[in-house]
């Protein structure tokens, strides 16, 4: 399923490898789609989060965050209304955006949520923190949860991607709400060249006709089925069913001047710095223990089958969350390469295990069952069995 490239390569200065999805080799690859990937490999072997980090060194913040006053002084609402969404679920950077608009720009926010698909503890403790600490006007929208255990299901056994059909789900969220509201301005958080996972962007605008997909809702894919199949296969299931994961028409935009701005463009965006904010401001907990396969307590805490995701792609792609974290880390000179390297020798790939046996439940797989699906997707050329044990091949240490 994933056209990768055989040998991996490692950036020179973070952990990321060429492996990770959308990244494509710059070197060799100089007529592939490239506005669909962002992880490119430059010559000199650094990959492109991390020369895009090194880029923003000489960006004059001062001056984006007048052209940020200069864009919420024409939005801001003087009767009594709210004028821009922020959507998040009380994760440290949706508390940082929401607190940073209404208190420093004077904005009037209005927070939505999108359920988790396995809400944590910690996670409904800062959502109720981000509501009552931070002082807002919240939303929650949770989605039929027994069409999201067959959706979720499908997207494990299908793809070994279990947070897929909430990714669609939560994809157009924030616009779909926009349009309910009639509110015309909508923002998002870090900027996507800063992380490497999603199309490249230059600019502070987030092209709205990625949200749109103009095919009928019988031929549109979700779990690596078309949701025709899925009907099939799950009989009780209706069109309306789906109306959680439905794609917007460009039509659906002609009355609303929607615009969604990234405030990472605007503002410096250091997640170690906007964790101390969202802890001092609106009361962001972390969670009592590290997460499996990390070392951190803060990144994505929220839902139980993120932890098990971050598995899949370890996986997949050999890239686990101890790389993700760390190469960030890296990248925002926290700490050095070989102190990346350090945690993920002793973190990368740990079994998550403390939410694991929920996600199965929720997804009607034994233990037994979700891990023979798991090994099914280990590609050749990361993985070998040796004395029964799988070992990882092309390793940076
Ligand atoms: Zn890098």
């Amino acid at each position: 399923m994933y056209k990768k490239d055989k040998i991996v390569i490692h950036c020179k200065s973070c952990l990321m490898t060429n492996q990770k999805p959308f990244s494509i080799n710059e070197t060799k690859n100089k007529s592939s789609n490239q506005n669909k990937s962002t992880l490119q490999f430059n010559v000199d072997g650094i990959c492109s989060a991390c020369h895009s980090i090194e880029a923003k060194k000489n960006i004059d913040w001062e001056f984006r965050e007048k052209e940020l006053w200069k864009i919420c002084d024409l939005h801001r609402s003087k009767k009594g209304k709210y004028d821009c969404i922020v959507s998040g679920s009380g994760g440290k950077d949706s508390m940082f955006q929401a607190h940073i608009l209404k208190y420093k720009f004077k904005m009037n926010p209005l927070t939505v949520t999108y359920s988790p698909i396995l809400r944590t503890e910690v996670g409904t403790k800062n959502l109720t923190n981000w509501v009552n600490i931070g002082g807002f006007d919240n939303y929650t929208f949770s989605p039929n949860g027994k069409v999201l255990s067959v959706l979720t299901r499908e997207a494990f056994r299908n793809i070994l991607h279990p947070a897929q059909p909430f990714k669609i789900g939560i994809k157009t969220f924030a616009a779909k709400m926009a349009k309910l509201f009639r509110i015309n301005l909508v923002f998002y958080g870090e900027h996507y060249s800063d992380y490497g996972s999603a199309p490249t962007i230059s600019d502070a605008y987030y092209p709205l006709e990625w949200l749109t997909n103009e095919n009928e809702l019988d031929n549109i894919h979700i779990g690596g089925l078309q949701v025709k199949d899925i009907k099939k296969k799950y009989n009780f299931l209706r069109d309306q069913d789906f109306i959680p994961y439905m794609p917007l028409k460009k039509k659906d935009f002609n009355d609303l001047n929607l615009n969604i701005l990234f405030l990472g463009w605007f503002i410096k965006w250091d997640p170690q710095e906007i964790y101390y904010y969202s802890t001092e401001k609106s009361g962001f907990i972390l969670d009592d223990y590290k997460s499996d396969g990390s070392y951190g307590r803060y990144s994505s805490v929220d839902d139980k089958m993120e932890y098990l995701h971050f598995y899949c792609s370890y996986i997949k792609f050999g890239i686990g969350r101890c790389r993700l974290d760390a190469s960030q880390e890296i990248r925002n000179g926290h700490i050095t390469r070989e102190e990346g390297i350090n945690l993920c020798k002793k973190f990368e790939g740990e079994f998550p295990i403390r939410y694991a046996q929920d996600c199965f439940d929720f997804m009607r797989y034994s233990f037994r069952e979700a891990n023979e699906i798991i090994d099914r997707f280990r590609p050749n050329h990361l993985w070998e069995k040796k004395k029964n044990k799988w070992k990882r091949k092309q390793e940076i240490f």
